[in-house]
């Protein structure tokens, strides 16, 4: 990587400090003064760091006593970066001995009484994602996939395990166009058999606890099944009762779905009691057959069957077979690595390798930002909004050409991160006025070594893209941390809200739609191909400094998961904010073509400038993401939920 100072070389900005930034408020004007000088605080003089492995196991011998209660930080940490808080502070917790944040107060629950009876991160993960296909049923579950990074303290290594869902051996490239050779609407194609992928959540749990887990799976799924047959009660939350009363609108729940969740036609409302039975009989299958039913036995002979059936708007299910199902199996492998050098922090982002284009396309932001110094323009300046947006363009543009599935194509992964790559994509950048779109994809292939094995035609379908307006995903993301130092971040995913809408009869389970994150025409390194994986954003992430884990981050949100976790990275490394601070902070989104979706709180000032230098703004604004995080601080953990969604954070 190239040093801070060779990498500014050649670069004329022109940036003027904030001159036409906005505040919190919404008049123009610069982040008020206290905050950059609360900031510079923060990296000046700092104490020395402990060592946090060795901090933590020091404080085992005391595990097992009462949990440390969770004290609220925000309030001294909001002050510190010296800006008041709007317009919601994200839910925080602190913790000497563990940590959980999720979406819900049940599942973040069933994480730390894992915790507390002696069970480590990954243990209590598996409870938190079992959990969450209760409580959450339209965002992840047993009939979805994702991505897992897990920290492991004892050989201070970093693992990916990769559950991403795959195409069934009968998919082919061109199920997703209509008889006129057009992509079929994505409203239509994905409430539909051939939209669903076959499945890696579980075997995921069950690869996990096996290599790093302490405890069985059986005893793991057990608050699920409490919470599914109404043992322990559960009622419909806000977040679960606006997507059944939108999908059941939307004619987007199937019929199996639609008797649980909208039982005689009513949809259920936030408070009303959420009781599963056909789920909780699943979890007792596989609390006592294990995962083996699942992928060879009765419930894969009825996902099978509920997929071939499916009646969505087209007018055949999916090609899955038992088959598929048996021969699925999750990968270990090895995150994505970027560095960055921020005005604050140095810091290393592991994050999601492909199949998820989040490690190379954050990766690429990261690194094309660098050398601006944003933080002499400040947080809440227009140049450092300009800039956000035009890196996230560029990014954006290589990775609808050049990412798909890199075990069935070639992906320059060197020439993506290449520096003389970069300053040539980052000379680009007019400091003052925004890039005509679509940006157009760079050549990282001249900068890759060698040449590729295995070619796609890019172009016909690559970056085909009717799914930016609807995909925004409604994945589940959460992490956990545990007294010995391990951590878990976790995104988990059925793709839209309630996956493809089909429930499989008498499991209780939602299937994912997941095969739409393909590429609809074919062509392109992300088209459909058997067996093969659709390209992600999600973005687990775990970040190092000084060699020693420092955050773990993530987020749901589809492509927007990439921008929002570039921006609370930023927010710590670049602007010096602390982790719930870097949170809350108004987050936008652009890819290669589309409008700049805003979030309200993005100052008023900010919208007339960014217009002014060309910027088409989308007419609404819009809530981006919503991240779970933590921080393994001198004293233990610090753990952030955002306001976005109700997030539920608990220190031990
Ligand atoms: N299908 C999305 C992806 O893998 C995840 C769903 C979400 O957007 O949150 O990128």
């Amino acid at each position: 990587m190239p040093s801070h100072d060779e990498s500014r070389r050649g670069l004329d900005d022109g940036a003027s400090a904030g001159t036409d930034g906005g505040t919190r408020d919404g008049t123009a004007g610069e982040i008020p003064d206290e905050a950059g000088g609360e900031m510079a605080d923060r990296t000046d003089g700092e104490p020395p760091r402990t060592n946090r492995r060795g901090f933590l196991k020091s404080s085992a011998a005391a595990f097992g006593a009462a949990a440390v209660s969770a004290g609220s930080a925000a309030g001294d940490r909001g002050s510190r970066y010296g800006m008041e808080r709007s317009p919601g502070d994200p839910e925080t917790a602190t913790g000497e001995r563990g940590m959980v944040s999720t979406v819900h107060p049940r599942a973040t629950e069933a994480g730390a009484e894992v915790l507390r009876a002696g069970g480590n991160a990954v243990d209590a993960a598996v409870a938190v994602q079992f959990a969450l296909n209760v409580v959450q049923p339209h965002s992840s579950g047993i009939g979805g996939g994702g991505f897992m990074l897990v920290y492991s303290a004892a050989e201070d290594e970093l693992y990916a395990i990769d559950n991403r869902e795959r195409a069934p051996l009968g998919a082919e490239p061109d199920m997703f166009l209509g008889d006129d050779g057009e992509p079929i609407p994505f409203r239509e194609r994905h409430t539909n058999g051939k939209a669903v992928g076959v499945p890696g959540t579980l075997r995921a749990a069950d690869a996990a606890l096996k290599r790093f887990g302490s405890m069985e799976l059986a005893d793991l799924i057990d608050p699920a099944i409490d919470l599914a047959d109404g043992c322990r009660r559960v009622t419909v939350d806000e977040a679960l009762a606006e997507a059944i009363a939108e999908n059941v609108e939307a004619g987007e729940l199937g019929e199996t779905a639609r008797e649980v969740f909208a039982p005689g036609g009513d949809p259920l409302e936030a408070g009303d009691p959420l009781v599963q039975p056909d789920l909780a009989d699943t979890f007792r299958l596989i609390r006592e057959e294990g995962i083996e039913p699942f992928y060879k036995g009765e419930i894969a002979e009825d996902i099978a069957e509920t997929v071939r059936s499916a009646e969505g708007y087209l007018d055949e299910g999916g090609s899955m077979t038992v088959e598929d199902l048996a021969r699925y199996n999750v990968e270990i492998t090895l995150p994505e690595h970027a560095t960055y050098e921020g005005a604050a922090e140095e810091i290393t982002v592991r994050t999601m390798s492909l199949p998820s284009s989040g490690g190379l396309t954050i990766g690429q932001i990261l690194r094309l930002l660098e050398p601006f110094d944003l933080a002499d323009a400040g947080r809440r300046s227009v140049e450092t909004y300009h800039r956000l947006i035009e890196a996230f363009r560029l990014a954006f543009a290589d990775r609808g050409k050049y990412m798909g599935d890199d075990a069935f194509v070639d992906v320059p992964w060197q020439g993506l991160f290449d520096a003389e790559y970069l300053d040539g994509r980052r000379a680009t950048i007019d400091p003052n006025r925004a890039a005509e779109t679509p940006v157009e994809p760079g050549d990282p292939w001249s900068y890759q070594p060698g040449e590729p094995y295995r070619v796609s035609p890019y172009g016909a379908g690559a970056g085909e893209n009717d799914r930016t307006v609807h995909n925004r995903g409604q994945t589940t993301h959460f992490t956990v941390a545990d007294v010995e130092g391990n951590l878990v971040s976790w995104t988990t995913t059925i793709e839209q809200l309630f996956g493809s809408g089909i429930m499989v009869p008498g499991r209780g389970f939602m299937l994912n739609n997941e095969l739409t994150d393909f590429d609809a025409v074919p062509g392109g390194p992300n088209e459909v191909q058997p067996e093969k994986r659709p390209l992600s954003s999600t973005s687990p992430t775990i970040v190092f400094r000084d060699g020693e884990p420092f955050l773990t981050v993530g987020s749901p949100g589809g492509p927007t998961i990439i921008t929002t976790v570039t921006q609370v990275l930023l927010g710590v490394a670049e602007f010096g904010m602390p982790l719930d601070a870097a949170v809350a902070e108004p987050r936008l989104y652009a890819d290669a073509e589309s409008d700049v979706i805003y979030e309200e709180t993005v100052p008023e000032g900010i919208r007339r400038a960014l217009r002014a230098r060309g910027h088409a703004l989308s007419g609404e604004p819009m809530s981006l993401g919503s991240v779970q995080a933590l921080e393994v601080t001198d004293d233990g953990y610090f753990g952030v939920g955002d306001f976005r969604r109700d997030s539920s954070v608990i220190g031990l």
